[in-house]
């Protein structure tokens, strides 16, 4: 899958019923005419399917929010990577930080769902930040790196696979980390991929924590920084589609 930058893409959490939904991708359907970037959309599992027939005359990707780590079973109120695949997405987001501390995701579960959701297809999101005290205890680095060695699958290549750098203490919070701060994590994270997978360098690392309108253009000035992954200001079409187009997208 080719993913022209800017990459932006839009986490709908846990958000949206059929009407509003589809309000939304329609709207972000009649702008995304011919796309000269990425734009994708991860809306609840209940929306995927519609959604993606709402867009499916557009480039918009559409993407689940998670997946189980077998690909099918006895495994009540889960759903699976290729029952994704089979209601129109074609990318999954996998270590969200809602799941890592919410709901308690390891590493080794992450890791585990990567390897279903790539055998079926699916462009992985991973999602990877320090914690608030991680953050002020000079951790952070230490911290990216063993979820980079946990979570990604032995042997796998750069393809099919998007990084997002989302320090937890930056999601919901109207906070980011400056300029400078962002441009040199990424920079850092670039640099462990490339010694964990070879041709590592050439995945796109996405920043992710509070991009609204007013603060995208500078965050995607960044070079290191090749799109956003937008969690409040994707679920409303005008927001999302300015912050796509403060990327350099139309
Ligand atoms: C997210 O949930 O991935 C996210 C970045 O949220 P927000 O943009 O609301 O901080």
């Amino acid at each position: 899958m080719k993913l022209d930058r800017p990459i932006v893409f839009g986490n709908w959490k846990m958000n949206g019923l059929r009407a509003d939904g589809l309000a939304l991708a329609g709207t972000l359907a009649e702008r995304a005419v011919r796309l000269t970037g990425t734009l994708g959309v991860f809306p609840p599992f209940t929306l995927i399917h519609a959604v993606a027939q709402r867009v499916k005359d557009t480039t918009i990707l559409v993407g689940g929010q998670d997946c189980h780590d077998k690909p099918s079973g006895a495994y009540t109120g889960c759903v699976a990577a290729p029952m994704l695949v089979d209601a129109g997405a074609k990318a999954v987001i996998l270590g969200h930080s809602e799941r890592r501390h919410g709901l308690g995701e390891s590493d080794a579960l992450i890791r585990a769902k990567f390897a279903v959701a790539r055998a079926s297809g699916l462009l992985v999101v991973l999602c990877i930040g320090e914690t608030e005290a991680e953050y002020l205890s000079g951790e952070r680095s230490k911290r990216l790196a063993a979820q980079l060695d946990g979570s990604l699958p032995v042997g796998i290549g750069p393809e099919g696979l998007v990084v997002a750098y989302e320090p937890v203490w930056a999601i919901g919070t109207g906070r980011t980390p400056g300029r400078e701060e962002i441009a040199l994590t990424h920079a850092e994270i670039r640099a462990m991929l490339g010694k964990r997978i070879v041709g590592g360098e050439a995945v796109p690392i996405l920043y992710g924590g509070s991009v609204k309108p007013e603060n995208a253009a500078e965050i995607m000035a960044i070079e290191a920084v090749d799109g956003v992954l937008v969690g409040g200001a994707s679920l409303d079409a005008r927001s999302f589609w300015s912050i796509y187009q403060a990327g350099g997208g139309a």
